[in-house]
């Protein structure tokens, strides 16, 4: 593995396109979480707000929190389903 991914997670500013900067984030629940983000161009001068919410499962935790109740992907479920038909069938 050469390649790099430096910018893999870059969020670009929906004004100017340069990549903003996440400059204070707080869970507020274990599946929701905002945060603050800042233009890094100075000519631009945008700030904002991000949210991040988690969804779904794609592989389930072997130390579950039971409070969080995350459904799976809809295609995996599709696929576990076909398979339970096709176990029964
Ligand atoms: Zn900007």
């Amino acid at each position: 593995m050469s390649m790099q991914h430096h910018n893999k997670h870059r969020i670009p500013c929906p004004h100017c396109g340069e990549s903003a900067r996440i400059r204070k984030s707080q869970g507020l629940t274990p599946v929701y979480r905002e945060a603050i983000i800042e233009c890094r161009n100075e000519d631009c001068g945008w700030r904002g707000k991000v949210s991040i919410e988690i969804t779904h499962t794609i592989a389930p935790s072997d130390i579950p929190n039971p409070t969080v109740v995350l459904p799976f992907v809809p295609r995996i479920q599709e696929l576990v389903m076909a398979q339970k038909a096709l176990a029964t069938a």
